[in-house]
């Protein structure tokens, strides 16, 4: 196995060679989803590269963020200036920005970025007709799903093995987007998932850190990953510190030798709720840890004394220039430092208190002392850069899409709704999508009766292991018109019948298919269908926030959940259940632009009656070009703006 590691500048990437990586990670220019790093200019890459291949460590490109029309240019340029860098591959998320790479460099290996979402066999499969030499697979992936993937696509397989996790399923997060602008899908994300937050289902209530995900740290599970046919081993952390990068390459080049790594060190150069071992050893994981998001570094001792603005913790070695966070039930209390032999606290301080290491100085000298021989070795000569190996291309994909029956003077009313939805709001639309909150065969086929329109089912960003199953008896039912996609395994399942792309399916620049246009989205065109009235999804979870308020995942049914913001907005948790739960979180707020529409360019209307009063949803069917704009209780979302 590969081990793989982040580099967002040239001594963190320096760090990783002389830690054993045996590639690294990078940005160069505007189209990585790290644009807060410090990435690599044109110069600095040729350097960053060469140092690599003398040393026999491959370079990946990231360029996985989503790319505006008017962007794709820039993008194209920079790609080529890395190839000709001598780059070994290019991870992408946007597909219509791989297609061109495809024809400007048909010789560069592809990895499809975890921003694209695979998560099962489907998706693989996709990911293979398109031309993609490796999958980078989400972090919610099952095991056996890589494994049924390794097995049916031979492609290469990578999985992050360490460090930051996103709570949304990555590629599916808005809520950055959404709530100011700064897209995460465009590298840009503001972590709203790391603030303060109360969940509640009006029965029991807690705050705290109520989205944020704890670290993932796979070190001790490795065999598992062997296994699951998993050939490299990502580590996260491209804004991560030059000795963070060395110790936790080290730890994973050691496990995988088969010698014992220093978890402490692991810890203390960064440690966020002790660590989950995300979707891998438990299918329903415990991944939230609310009490910080910051890290907490390695258990050190307790207080056992306390004089002027110094404290003895029993068991400590001092080391001048360590630095500790005081813990106290988990919360913290303060920090402190250690001087002369000394351990000074700041903030706050009790008898008992946890401390933790979280910056160990000799660890940094040692990264330095690392570099320095990783700098003196023995150049390899002639390595051979990676070609691309799968040349499919995404130009020989052809969408089965699906024709709206609607005409070009009229406009065309599609509703989307779930078991939830007022049956008497049926007649005033033209076509239905189905988004059931239960994906269940003989329910939806009960549902649709009432339907008597042209009838679509809406598919879910995730589906794994036996939630495939259940799709696929679905589909084997035959009943509905076509299917709405939000993720790459869906072209691939229900690939022989047609199909619209959903609003998640996140495409930002020209695709050739039917598409409701992403809520990223300034502008929509003459073809597309332009959601007008709903409730937007900020997030989507794979982990069930139920258990957060003690309740048991299975039982999580029915009951109305919220998670509510510093400045009390109120936003629905949705929940979509098929084998496995899955929630969605909804703006407090209801997207309105009736009245900024063009009757003569937009005539395909989306209107979702999910999560919204029927007898708003009902005037809104009436007259979807006239509708009211409440100041209070609507927003425009990025309509008109878009997104950075
Ligand atoms: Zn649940």
């Amino acid at each position: 196995m590969e081990i793989l590691a982040p580099a967002g500048n040239m001594k963190a990437l320096k760090s990783a060679v002389a830690a054993g990586a045996d590639a690294v990670y990078l940005g160069a220019g505007d189209f990585n989803a790290r644009s807060k790093a410090e990435n690599f200019g044109k110069n600095e890459l040729r350097l960053a590269v060469s140092y690599c291949h003398d040393r026999g460590v491959r370079v990946y490109l990231t360029l996985n963020t989503l790319v505006k029309s008017q962007e794709t240019e820039k993008a194209l340029s920079e790609a080529k200036d890395a190839a000709d860098a001598g780059v070994d591959a290019f991870i992408v998320q946007d597909l219509a920005l791989a297609l061109k790479i495809q024809k400007l460099l048909p010789d560069m290996p592809l990895h499809a970025s975890t921003q694209m979402g695979i998560h099962n066999a489907y998706g693989a499969a996709f990911a293979k007709k398109a031309g993609f030499d490796r999958i980078i697979f989400s972090r919610e992936s099952l095991p056996a799903d890589i494994l049924q993937s390794k097995e049916a696509t031979n492609l290469e397989t990578e999985f992050f093995v360490h460090g930051a996790h996103c709570v949304s399923f990555s590629g599916n997060c808005y809520f950055s987007a959404l709530v100011s602008g700064y897209s995460g899908n465009r590298g840009k994300c503001l972590q709203l998932c790391r603030k303060r937050y109360t969940l509640t289902d009006g029965n029991k209530s807690k705050t705290g850190y109520m989205l944020s995900a704890k670290d993932i740290c796979l070190l001790k599970n490795l065999s598992i990953l062997e296994k699951a046919g998993i050939d490299s081993l990502k580590i996260e952390g491209r804004l991560r510190s030059p000795e963070y990068v060395s110790t936790v390459t080290e730890a994973y080049r050691k496990a995988l030798d088969g010698k014992v790594p220093d978890i402490t060190n692991v810890k203390t150069v960064f440690n966020r709720g002790d660590y989950s071992q995300a979707y891998v050893i438990d299918d329903r994981p415990d991944i939230i840890y609310d009490l910080t998001q910051n890290n907490i570094g390695s258990y050190t001792g307790n207080v056992t004394d306390i004089k002027g603005n110094t404290i003895t913790v029993k068991g400590y070695k001092s080391s001048d220039g360590d630095g500790f966070k005081i813990l106290r039930h988990g919360k913290e209390a303060g920090s402190a430092v250690c001087k002369n032999g000394k351990i000074f606290y700041t903030d706050s301080v009790k008898l008992g208190d946890e401390v933790r290491l979280t910056k160990k100085s000799s660890l940094e000298r040692r990264t330095e002392v690392l570099i320095s021989e990783s700098d003196k070795r023995e150049k390899i000569e002639n390595f051979k850069v990676l070609s691309r190996k799968n040349h499919c291309s995404i130009s020989d994909i052809v969408l089965n899409s699906y024709d709206l029956p609607c005409n070009n003077t009229n406009s065309c009313v599609i509703l989307r709704v779930n078991e939830y939805t007022d049956k008497r709001l049926y007649p005033h639309t033209d076509i239905i999508i189905l988004s059931p909150a239960l994906y269940d065969a003989n329910k939806i086929k009960t549902l649709i009766k009432d339907f008597n329109k042209p009838a679509l089912l809406e598919l879910p960003v995730e589906a794994r292991g036996k939630d495939c199953d259940i799709l696929l008896d679905i589909k084997d039912m035959n009943i509905f018109d076509g299917y709405v996609a939000n993720n790459i395994y869906a072209l691939e399942m229900f690939g022989d019948k047609p199909l619209v792309c959903g609003e998640q399916m996140n495409f930002l620049s020209e695709y050739k298919c039917t598409k409701i246009i992403s809520e990223e989205s300034a502008v929509a065109g003459k073809e597309d269908i332009v959601p007008i009235f709903m409730r937007e999804i900020f997030m989507n979870l794979t982990h069930c926030p139920s258990r957060q308020l003690g309740y048991t995942c299975g039982k999580c049914t029915e009951r109305p959940l919220y998670l509510i913001d510093e400045n009390r907005n109120q936003m629905p948790l949705r929940r979509k259940k098929l084998y496995y739960c899955y929630h969605e979180l909804l703006n407090s707020k209801i997207k309105n632009i009736s009245d900024r529409l063009n009757r003569d360019i937009h005539k395909r209307l989306l209107i979702d009656a999910r999560n919204i009063d029927g007898k708003k949803v009902y005037t809104a069917l009436k007259d979807p070009y006239n509708l009211r704009f409440d100041e209070k209780t609507e927003t425009r979302g990025r309509w008109g703006k878009g997104v950075k």
